[in-house]
């Protein structure tokens, strides 16, 4: 029997009208393909870890599209660290830059270990889907119609698709609300109609840090940055944000000391720091310009300092500016350049040409 395959579509926190009227085209558009079940969330950031909404979502199995106003990378990561987990699925539907980008990170592998190396993670494919792309509900409904295609296609017999390829509902689809609905007992095949659950939550927003794992290098740095408590170790002292709820609100100052951009703040207005991959591959290019402040000469550390020490005044606390947690990479970086052009110097003086 060919598999089912499920989407995900998270809310905007915003309720605009716009971004609601293009999620619920979507679900629509979705709703009388055959194989596809539905789920509508709340916003993915701002769902708690033990509330109905995650708790739906560990249900899934299989692969799952996930469609949300989030980055790819932080829509990903953020269902990783609530432990759902899967390999990141291809997704075509993006923008050119970051189509660019992912190809520069391709070629740009090196040999750190990365804290993703040493994860087990479930035998299937999450593709995320950023609705900042279009405001065509038909490009998502078609790249989701192409994800469900390839890996039907992986499943579904020869025979099947020389013989008209995947049959078509003979049925209405349903829609129930999430206290009505099993999720792991959705329609078992291609040829069942879709499934629409709607989980209802009002839990507010929220603002913590999502670890990116694929980056991460366990290196400790924004352990030791953090005075508010956010970030812990688990059992074999592996990072993680361990109280997400003590971040102060706005402010994504360990982002920016964090030496392997794996840190993201997905509802922060700038991308490189809200997960755009784009921004990560430009980063590469200049990261003062994206996580510092160039136009006022601040370094990204002294940028985050200063981001920190404006929350522990505002918590009550004291200032400690640059004497805390703060690595001084991009002096040593500086000083090294100077170093090697000094040398430089030196070897052209030597050749005396
Ligand atoms: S600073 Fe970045 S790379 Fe280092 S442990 Fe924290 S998240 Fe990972
Ligand atoms: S933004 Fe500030 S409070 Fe939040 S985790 Fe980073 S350093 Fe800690």
């Amino acid at each position: 029997m060919a598999k089912r395959i499920s989407v995900v579509v998270s809310q905007s926190p915003s309720k605009n009208p716009a971004k609601r009227k293009l999620e619920e085209d979507i679900v629509a558009g979705l709703l009388f393909e055959n194989g596809i079940d539905v789920t509508i969330v709340p916003n993915l950031y701002d769902i708690k870890p033990e509330s109905t909404g995650m708790l739906a979502l560990r249900q899934i199995g299989g692969n799952v599209v996930v469609v949300s106003w989030l980055f790819e990378r932080a829509a990903h990561w953020i269902l990783d660290r609530n432990a759902i987990t899967g390999h990141v699925g291809e997704v075509l539907l993006k923008n050119e830059d970051e189509d660019e980008a992912d190809s520069e990170e391709e070629g740009d592998e090196d040999d750190k270990d990365r804290v993703i190396d040493s994860r087990s993670l479930k035998n299937r494919k999450i593709y995320c889907l950023d609705l900042k792309i279009s405001n065509r509900a038909e490009d998502f409904i078609d790249e989701v119609k192409r994800i469900h295609q390839e890996n039907a296609v992986q499943i579904v017999g020869l025979g099947d698709i020389i013989n008209g390829g995947i049959p078509k509902p003979a049925v209405e689809p349903k829609l129930t609300s999430i206290g009505d609905s099993d999720l792991s007992s959705t329609g078992s095949g291609l040829d069942q109609p879709s499934v629409v659950n709607r989980v209802e939550e009002s839990g507010g927003r929220r603002w913590y840090p999502v670890i990116d794992y694929s980056r991460c290098t366990n290196c400790m740095e924004c352990i030791d940055f953090c005075l508010f408590g956010v970030y812990g170790v688990d059992a074999v002292d592996t990072i993680l944000v361990e109280q997400p709820d003590n971040c102060r609100k706005g402010c994504p100052a360990c982002s920016r000391v964090c030496p392997e951009n794996a840190i993201m703040f997905p509802q922060h207005k700038t991308p490189a720091i809200a997960g755009s991959s784009d921004g990560v591959a430009s980063m590469k290019i200049d990261l003062s310009q994206l996580f510092g402040a160039p136009a006022d000469g601040k370094s990204a550390e002294e940028l985050a300092a200063l981001e920190r020490d404006e929350q522990l005044i505002a918590a009550g606390r004291d200032a400690v500016g640059m004497t805390v947690g703060v690595p001084r990479r991009h002096e040593d970086k500086s000083e090294q350049s100077k170093d090697d052009l000094d040398d430089l110097v030196d070897q052209l003086n030597d050749l005396d040409i």
